[in-house]
């Protein structure tokens, strides 16, 4: 008997969880031939990109390698981009692949498959504002954390060697993604100084949080946001809260009501939509905001084999209420999916539509702080919890997402691991 062969594309929080799982349940004993596709070779977790921008974590120690895993997990790894599909014919397309001097190493390819899963993820939805694409870093990819991460360390070079220069980071969206690297960059300001980066104090940081919105974190309960913004305005981040901005300029951002907000260093980090990708998945269903339309068995709507889970779907849980674009819903989808896979192979368990629990939203404010709310039971309602709890049930995410790739106790040696060789390397990449 011929084994299926499914492709899953991406490997982020939902499709490298799916990939882990179903290639250490089948894929190990030959029952299905899973492929990951990924444009990048390593995976480094996207709730902790913040953490890239500012020197914390590093692809080369942090960062898993798709292809060691995968042998050690059951599935294939295939570096590419996808860049069309047909649905009609089983087949992706993938982009040719360039050396760094531009020499071609791959041409055009196609991959087919009996199975097919999207996993592709979300980018920053600038929403059309002049300028913004042009003079602004997204923190949506790791490239572009690196990105930030080398004009950050080439800023701080200059204040180094400079008395009066102030250097102004101007970031665009109170979310999470805003208020955790607005919160970070203070840590590493604290920081730098070990380093003999000498003169660069926080007085030299001008950290400017512009939010549409009246509050900070908008998605989240009042008191969360209460709490984090008195947290940051302690920590030094200015705050401008209910603004506009109506475009970016190489000088900084000009407001609803034309002010200049001054920054050398721009972040847009409000609003996500579907990857530009999928406008050219003409067969599928494809919203406005470029996210593909699924069931609530995540099977895109229409067609036969095609699934799609993570950030990239638009998956209607009530009347007019959808899955978030959060880990925590990515991961949860990658589950159901696996467990509805291993039914459908064994034989044995009808699928089971995705139910998504919201377990609470955690933020965390560097080493100053962290809040968030956990949910209880339907009489204890939500919990607000802060500092060193809310600490470290941030942290369990990571560990929840580590033991999708790896199994319960493997992610923790792993984990341990990884705080061992922390303890010898720089707290800061420097480079
Ligand atoms: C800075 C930051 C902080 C965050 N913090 C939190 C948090 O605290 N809690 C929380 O729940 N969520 C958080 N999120 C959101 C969370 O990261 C996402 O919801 C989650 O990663 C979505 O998972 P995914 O699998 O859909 O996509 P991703 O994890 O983004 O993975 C998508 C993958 O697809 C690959 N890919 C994309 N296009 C192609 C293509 N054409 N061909 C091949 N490969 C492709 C990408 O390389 C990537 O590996 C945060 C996001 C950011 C940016």
């Amino acid at each position: 008997m011929t084994v299926k062969r499914m492709v899953i594309v991406g490997g982020g929080a939902g499709g490298l969880a799916l990939a882990s799982k179903l290639g250490r349940k089948l894929g190990k004993r030959k029952k299905l031939d899973i492929c990951l596709i990924d444009k990048s070779p390593i995976h480094i977790w996207k709730p902790k990109l913040h953490e890239v921008a500012v020197g914390a974590v590093d692809r080369s120690l942090d960062g898993l390698l798709y292809r060691d895993h995968g042998l050690k997990n059951g599935y294939r790894f295939m570096r590419g981009e996808v860049t069309g599909c047909d649905v009609e014919a089983n087949k992706l397309q993938l982009a040719p692949v360039f050396a760094e001097d531009g020499e071609l190493l791959l041409a055009e390819r196609e991959v087919s498959y009996d199975y097919l899963v999207f996993a592709l993820g979300s980018v920053s939805n600038t929403f059309g504002t002049p300028g913004a694409l042009d003079n602004c870093i997204l923190l949506d990819n790791l490239h572009n954390a690196e990105l930030f991460h080398q004009k950050l360390l080439d800023a701080l070079l200059q204040l180094s060697e400079s008395e009066d220069k102030k250097l102004g980071i101007g970031i665009v969206g109170a979310g999470a993604t805003g208020v955790e690297l607005a919160a970070e960059l203070f840590h590493v300001i604290d920081t730098v100084n070990e380093f003999g980066y000498q003169n660069v104090s926080d007085g030299h940081l001008d950290v400017h949080l512009i939010e549409a919105s009246p509050k900070i974190l908008p998605q989240l309960p009042e008191r969360i946001s209460a709490r984090a913004q008195s947290l940051l305005d302690r920590i030094g981040v200015k705050l401008h809260i209910g603004v506009h901005v109506k475009e970016v300029t190489k000088e900084g951002f000009i407001t609803h009501d034309d002010n200049l907000i001054p920054s050398d260093i721009k972040v847009w980090a409000a609003g996500v939509q579907g990857p530009e990708v999928c406008k050219n998945f003409t067969q599928l269903p494809i919203t406005k905001r470029n996210q593909i339309q699924v069931d609530e068995f995540m099977r895109v709507k229409d067609v036969e084999n095609v699934y799609a889970i993570g950030d990239c779907v638009e998956l209607e849980l009530e009347e007019g209420k959808f899955a978030p674009p959060r880990a925590q819903a990515a991961d949860q989808m990658a589950h159901q999916l696996y467990k509805n896979f291993v039914g459908k192979f064994s034989g044995r368990r009808a699928e089971k539509a995705f139910e998504y629990r919201d377990y609470g939203s955690l933020v965390s404010l560097s080493r100053f702080s962290a809040v968030g709310n956990l949910m209880g039971n339907l009489r204890s309602g939500q919990f607000f919890v802060e500092g060193h709890v809310a600490r470290l049930m941030y942290m369990s995410l990571y560990q929840r997402h580590l033991s999708s790739l790896f199994g319960y106790f493997s992610a923790l040696i792993y984990r341990m691991a990884q705080k061992l060789l922390r303890w010898q390397r720089p707290k800061l990449k420097l480079h």
